[in-house]
């Protein structure tokens, strides 16, 4: 489900517009604080919720794993790498529990702009940035014309 602020957590630092991957969060003009401007556009990814430093931004969690009326609080720390999630019932009942957000040190993974403007002819292949050597493969797999479908060539 959707996330929604807490406007008096949020000091309208603008990492959750900036990493909304549907383009949703936005700040408030009068009030300098941030709130998600179209719910239903959500793509319940929680970049948000896990980028936000003051823990303002608070979501409802999937049926699957927290099925009756619940709260979702997140709580993220830096120093440790993790994001911790803490999933509180209406009985009172608490589940905590901590996902690993990332194998390589905070800060290592090189953004868009450090990497050289791709050439031309790569704008033209269907290959995606960085393959196929990210994937650790010399070349992508492709199907030979003689395995189609008849009618599909
Ligand atoms: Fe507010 Fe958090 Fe968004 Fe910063 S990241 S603007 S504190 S909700
Ligand atoms: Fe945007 Fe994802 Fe946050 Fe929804 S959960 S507001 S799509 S960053």
């Amino acid at each position: 489900m959707p996330t929604f602020v807490y406007m008096t957590n949020c000091d309208g630092c603008g990492y959750c517009v900036d990493i909304c991957p549907s383009d949703i969060m936005h700040i408030d003009t009068t009030y300098r604080r941030a709130f998600n401007v179209e719910p239903n556009m959500c793509w319940e990814c929680y970049s948000c919720v896990k980028a936000c430093p003051q823990q303002a931004i608070d979501c409802r969690g999937y049926a699957d794993f927290a099925p009756l009326g619940h709260s979702v609080r997140v709580l993220r720390e830096e120093e440790k790498a993790t994001v911790s999630w803490r999933i509180k019932f209406r009985d009172g009942r608490e589940k905590n529990f901590v996902s690993p957000i990332r194998t390589t040190p905070w800060g290592s993974i090189k953004g868009p702009s450090d990497y050289a403007q791709p050439t031309s002819a790569a704008m033209r292949s269907q290959e995606l940035a960085h393959e196929p050597e990210t994937l650790k493969v010399e070349a992508l797999p492709t199907l030979a014309r003689s395995r189609f479908k008849k009618g599909l060539v």
